[in-house]
């Protein structure tokens, strides 16, 4: 799932790439994936690019004033072609969503693996107040200061994990980041947001910018290409169940939801003692 560093790098690679450049065509592959009707996606042939951001983890492209918005969700990846087919594209087979066409040839793919579709396009002229995912956002993750952090961690009730994920509290951090934050601040993902004392919640501020800064500074001028091997290949604790702690050596460990998982260092995060997996333990009850 593309995190803050990720988006924010896409939108550096369209700024190098794609700003200053007109679209010619964009094809609607995956019809479920387009999530406003007005203005059409059409609209946007003719005219040229004038601006790529990030907002939470949405990226913006800007074109002349008519904003291209993606939401990548869990599984969407945006995939740059120095040169895009000509031929339209066939809806609904294959993980292709949205084709943007440029006036040079080039172009980007936005792509969804998988079956739970979750990949957003708007087209809108004002995105802040257009998408209802923008317009809930909470202060950025790498704008809010450190007191206003936190004020809003002690202001949330529940686990730490579930606040750095909510992107209507603080947004541009995810699933993995959330991880790898908790880690590098040494605090369980169980703990409340509540209960953090003034030492705890200073150590998480910097661990939210050590964490995020650190990833920008690897992915930004980077390739898209590269961005997803690039993230993994750099992470300490996430997606790494059953190998050993950097820091410390003891053996990363999961807990599994529903639909999702977390991972974790006992000896790092929790005081070396396993956190409950309850969806394990509902098995075994
Ligand atoms: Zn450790």
């Amino acid at each position: 799932m593309p995190e803050l560093p990720e988006v924010e790098a896409l939108a550096a690679f369209l700024r190098e790439n794609a700003v200053g450049k007109v679209v010619t065509r964009v094809d609607l592959a995956g019809i479920q994936s387009l999530k406003t009707f007005d203005p059409p996606l059409s609209s946007l042939a003719g005219l040229e690019v004038t601006g790529a951001s990030r907002t939470g983890k949405f990226l913006d492209l800007d074109v002349s004033g008519i904003h291209l918005v993606v939401h990548l969700a869990r599984a969407g990846w945006l995939h740059w072609r120095a040169e895009l087919p000509t031929a339209p594209p066939k809806p609904g087979k294959g993980p292709l969503a949205v084709r943007v066409h440029l006036d040079d040839g080039a172009g980007f793919d936005l792509t969804e693996q998988g079956t739970r579709k979750g990949l957003a396009v708007y087209v809108v002229r004002s995105p802040s107040s257009e998408v209802p995912g923008i317009a809930r956002l909470g202060p950025d993750a790498l704008a809010v200061d450190a007191e206003a952090f936190a004020a809003l961690m002690k202001g949330r009730k529940g686990q730490l994990k579930g606040a750095l994920t909510d992107q209507t509290l603080v947004s541009g951090i995810g699933n993995a980041y959330s991880d790898e934050i908790l880690h590098v601040a040494k605090l369980s993902p169980f703990k409340g947001a509540d209960k953090l004392t003034d030492d705890e919640v200073l150590r998480l501020y910097d661990a939210v910018r050590t964490t995020l800064t650190d990833a920008l500074e690897r992915q930004v001028g980077q390739q898209a290409a590269k961005l997803k091997g690039e993230k993994r290949a750099n992470l300490r604790v996430h997606a790494r169940t059953g190998l050993p702690c950097p820091v410390c050596g003891d053996t990363v460990r999961e807990v599994s939801f529903a639909d999702t998982s977390l991972q974790y260092c006992p000896t790092c995060q929790t005081g070396g003692k396993p956190l409950a997996d309850r969806r394990m333990s509902k098995l075994l009850r």
